[in-house]
This record gives structure tokens, sequence and C-alpha cells, in this order.
């Protein structure tokens, strides 16, 4: 047998690289690669929204209701969550837990229908989709003999510049603490997403358009008792100030002031519940990454030392903290895994070993001859 069929594949996605990079600990309990632990019953909050609202985007583009699905999904996960929790648990979650529930589907849904009406039926014009949901897989040569090493990940969508010469990868982020442009740019998962797409589709990509959806509810202006609207300056978007004038039969030109407030606002990133950035890298800002991103695969699939990474700023980020206590006070681990946790896989995970061959391919093969070249060696 040849040196290369004795090798294995490794996938390790994009966010297990930041885990990694965050924290080492965190990385080898939740790893895919490694202990592979997800808390059992209901989700995490702002991951489960987060995952609504992605569903929700990604059924408009592919020409269905986003409302309908966000409610869909919402209830699968929930129906889930719950029968995890009664086998886990072996009772029904509390109400309260329930309730929260309820208040992230609903939140969820007013934060779509608000995203449809700041930016419209074509949500990424002047660029168009062309697919969404990608998963993909890039080979790096970390000279390990034994090893085939890949970087996974999945792009919220593929877009095509009005010229349609030009790629962008797009991603949906809902954010609940608004970021800098100056850090984002330099977020590990956006270099990223445009050194893999580079990789599969070559020059032709451009960069990545970065969509923040601010995970709040518009306020509805208050009806002072004169009927008129309140000008008081609040969160909320024009689109609803415009609909509660409407409702009441009053004339906006006399709210026209408050109204460019508004709208000037939306435009700032700064306040905005929609953000938008466009983050383009140097071919050695690309380099670099591909240098650094080797070099953390290698360390990772190279049996590394584990150790905690505990921030001054706290470990807000962390899902399995306490694991992470157990280990720092020498409790025992065993027993909170056994009694908290199951051994599960990722979504991207599963959708890289499923894909014969990679939907990045298979993307390119569909796209052949329509203003997207082909890059095959990469993919
Ligand atoms: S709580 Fe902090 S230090 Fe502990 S595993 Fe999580 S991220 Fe690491």
């Amino acid at each position: 047998m040849s040196e290369q069929n004795k090798s294995i594949d490794v996938f390790i996605s994009v966010s297990e690289v930041q885990q990694f990079l965050r924290c080492r600990r965190m990385w080898d309990f939740v790893s895919h690669n490694r202990q592979s632990l997800v808390r059992s019953g209901l989700p995490t909050l702002s991951l489960h929204s987060g995952t609504l609202v992605h569903s929700a985007l990604h059924a408009h583009a592919q020409g269905g209701d986003p409302i309908a699905t966000l409610k869909l999904k919402a209830a699968e996960a929930e129906a889930k969550a719950v029968a995890e929790y009664q086998k886990v648990v072996g009772a029904s979650p509390a109400s309260e837990e329930l309730t929260n529930l309820n208040d992230a589907r609903e939140l969820c849904m007013s934060v779509v229908r608000n995203y449809f009406a700041h930016w419209g039926d074509k949500p990424v014009a002047p660029l168009e989709y062309l697919k969404t949901e990608i998963a993909f897989r890039v080979p790096v040569d970390v000279n390990i003999p034994g090893k085939n090493v890949f970087l996974i990940g999945t792009f919220d969508g593929i877009a095509r510049s009005a010229s349609g010469k030009r790629l962008w990868i797009v991603d949906h982020k809902t954010f609940t603490r608004r970021t800098d442009a100056r850090y984002l740019i330099r977020n590990f998962q956006f270099v990223a997403y445009v050194w893999a797409a580079k990789s599969l589709f070559g020059d032709q990509v451009a960069g990545l358009l970065y969509d923040g959806v601010w995970m709040k509810q518009p306020v509805i202006p208050e009806v002072l008792k004169s009927g008129a609207l309140s000008k008081k300056a609040i969160d909320t978007t024009p689109a609803v100030y415009l609909a509660c004038l409407q409702e009441l039969g009053l004339n906006p030109a006399d709210y026209g002031e408050f109204i460019s407030e508004l709208t000037r606002k939306q435009l700032d990133p700064a306040s905005s519940f929609f953000v938008r950035h466009e983050f383009m890298y140097s071919d050695g800002g690309l380099r670099t990454f591909e240098r650094e991103v080797t070099a953390a695969l290698r360390d990772m699939v190279n049996s590394p030392s584990i150790y905690a990474n505990f921030r001054w700023e706290g470990c807000w980020d962390c899902q399995i903290t306490d694991l992470c206590d157990a280990v720092q006070l020498e409790e025992d681990v065993d027993f909170l895994i056994k009694h908290k946790y199951k051994r599960d896989t990722y979504d991207t995970v599963k959708a890289v070993k499923a894909l014969q061959p990679t939907q990045a391919k298979e993307f390119l093969d569909e796209h052949a001859g329509k203003g997207v070249a082909t890059n095959t060696a990469s993919a």
C-alpha cells in the first residue's frame, strides 16, 4: 500500500481553528476532532437565534417564504430540544425556559421582517446571489506524513457583481454588541473565507460582504396625548416610524426632519440596525493568513498541550464553563459530561464529510460559462 493510501483525512472547520486560538481547553471539549461535546437539552439562545435568522435569509434567497421557514425551523428545534431535555432531566423544561425560546423566535421574526423592509426583495443588490449555503473544503499542506488536512466551512452565500465579473462571499452575522469595522476586517473567519474562496475560484473573488444584523426589535414610537407621534430619540427604523404614521393617519411631511434623522442613523454603522461592510484583502495579507493558518492546523493535529485561557473580560463566549470549572477545581468532570452533555457533530462537518464531490465544485460546474471561471486545483 502506498504512503498516500495510508493517509487519513482530517477536516478542521474555520470555527474550530478560532476555538483553538481562543482557548485550547474549550477546543478540546467541543471539537469534533476531540471530545465533540454538545450540551444536552435546550439550545443556547444566541446560537438558536442566529440559526433561525440564517435559515430565513437562506430560504428567501432560494425563493421561499422566510417567515414560514423560520417558524418551521423554530418548531423543529424546540420539539427536538424539549424531547431531549425530558430524556436527560426526566421532566419538562420550566415554563420560563420555554418562554425564552418563544421570545427568541418572536424576536427573530421581527428582525427578519425588518431586514427585508430595510433591504427590499433583493437584499444584496447590486450584487446578485448565485448560490447560498455552500460547504467547502480546501487542502492545507501541514507537512505531517499520513495526514491530509482540509480547512472546511460554509459560505452563507456567493454573489456576483453587477458586471458579472467579480464574486463576493456573503456572510450574515447577527450581533448584540457592535464591533468596529477596523477590527471586523481582521476577523479570522472573514479572512479565512476570502482565502478559501480565492483558493477555489481564483482572483475573480473580490472580497467578503459583511451583512450584520442587530438582534433588536425597533422601538415603537409613543403616541402623545395630542394624537401626534413622539419625536423622542429612540432605536427604531424609518420603516417602522412611517408605518406608525400611516396607521394613525398622520402626514409624514410633518415629521420630515425626524425621519431624515432616523434615515441618517440607519446609514451609520455605529447606530444602524443593519450594517454592511465590504472587506477586501491584499495578496500579502492572504499569504500571511495562509502561513499562520497552516501553523495553527499543524499544531492542532500534532497532539498539542491543553490548557485554559481565562480572559480578563470573562468567558462570555464559552459554552462549557461548567466543565472548565470542574477541571480547574479538580472535580468530577466525567459526572458532568454524563449528565449534561452528548457527543455530537456539527452541521458543517456533517455537510463536508457528505460532499461527493464538494458543493464548491458543484457550484463551479453549475456556473461555468456564466461568468464564473473555475480553479479546480484546490477544490
Ligand atoms: S471558561 Fe474560559 S478558560 Fe474555561 S474553557 Fe471556556 S474559554 Fe477556556
